[in-house]
């Protein structure tokens, strides 16, 4: 006996039609839509370009140099013409640096032939990307400021900078005054050449690294906290000041006990505290000094000054 056709198996079939069709449908969207988000993810071959840094990040300034082996090997893209590469191809990388030997300055000023009179030094096969005054605080150092001008000159060389090297001696006994020297031979430098950078350096402490250059970076965070002192005025003129970059690990100091008249001083931390309100009144503004003597020697030039005492 012939089952009877029930009427609904048409529909049903129907019905089943649709239901594997909107299943395909489903399971190919469901792959075309992996397929396209699987390009999404790092990693694949070819990401989508990224977009360039802001210009301020990209500025080669602000980056730390590249270890000297890869500079030689990749070069960064060629400088305009004339200007000295950066950074420098005659850089060597770590230094060894001891103070054991006594250094005799006019050999030192024999194997430097390139450093003129006070100091100074621009490179001749291009033309420096900086001109940079190095200010010295000074008084009784002389041992330390030999050891410095042995180390320091070679370097500055090799970083092809336009360079001048400025001594500034406190002249009498009083209280020695770090922060002021620094902004006498800020305008003391200024007035003999127009420098761009400033590199406040102790007498006492040599880079035991060349690619630590001795330059200005445009980075603001570069002009630090331990720059307060006698930093800011400088900063809202426009000036860049910089000191040597924060690898300073890299340093060596040459030891030494602390000198006489140069204590710390019992009100720094309270002076600090109200920098905000003397800045604009005290430093600069009111710098009082008198340039005693100024010396061109071979290899520094030494400005002798006067600054008065603690209060003025
Ligand atoms: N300085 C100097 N004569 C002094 C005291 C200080 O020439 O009698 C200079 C020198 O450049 C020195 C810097 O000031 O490197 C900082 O002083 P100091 O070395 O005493 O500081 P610290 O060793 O405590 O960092
Ligand atoms: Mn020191």
């Amino acid at each position: 006996m012939k089952e009877p056709s029930l009427p609904g198996t048409s529909l049903q079939r129907a019905c089943r039609l649709l239901v594997a069709f909107c299943a395909l449908h489903l399971s190919a969207t469901l792959l075309y839509y992996l397929a396209d988000s699987a390009l999404g993810p790092p990693g694949s071959p070819e990401p989508p370009p990224r977009r360039p840094p802001p210009a301020n990040l990209s500025l080669p300034l602000s980056r730390p140099p590249p270890p000297a082996s890869r500079t030689r090997s990749s070069p960064a893209s060629p400088p305009p013409p004339g200007l000295c590469p950066d950074p420098s191809p005659l850089l060597v990388g770590a230094l060894r640096v001891e103070f054991s030997q006594s250094v005799n300055l006019e050999e030192v000023a024999r194997i430097n032939p390139e450093v003129k009179a006070g100091g100074h030094f621009a490179p001749k096969d291009c033309i420096a990307l900086q001109k940079v005054a190095i200010i010295i605080p000074f008084r009784n150092r002389e041992e330390h400021l030999k050891y410095w001008l042995y180390y320091l000159h070679p370097i500055l060389q090799r970083q092809q900078l336009d360079y001048g090297v400025y001594v500034i001696s406190q002249d009498g006994e009083e209280e020695f005054n770090r922060a002021k020297l620094l902004n006498i031979g800020f305008t003391e430098a200024l007035k003999e050449y127009d420098y761009d950078c400033f590199v406040f350096s102790d007498v006492d402490l040599i880079p035991m690294d060349d690619r630590n250059t001795y330059k200005c970076y445009s980075q603001p965070r570069h002009l630090s906290v331990s720059m307060d002192k006698f930093g800011f005025r400088l900063v809202f003129k426009g000036m860049r000041i910089s000191r040597p970059d924060a690898i300073i690990g890299k340093c060596r100091m040459i030891r030494h006990s602390r000198d006489r008249k140069n204590e710390p001083n019992p009100e720094r931390f309270d002076r600090i505290a109200h920098t905000r309100e003397t800045m604009n009144s005290d430093g600069l503004n009111s710098l009082s000094y008198k340039v005693l003597r100024t010396d061109k020697y071979p290899l520094y030039t030494k400005i002798t000054v006067d600054i008065g005492s603690p209060k003025s």
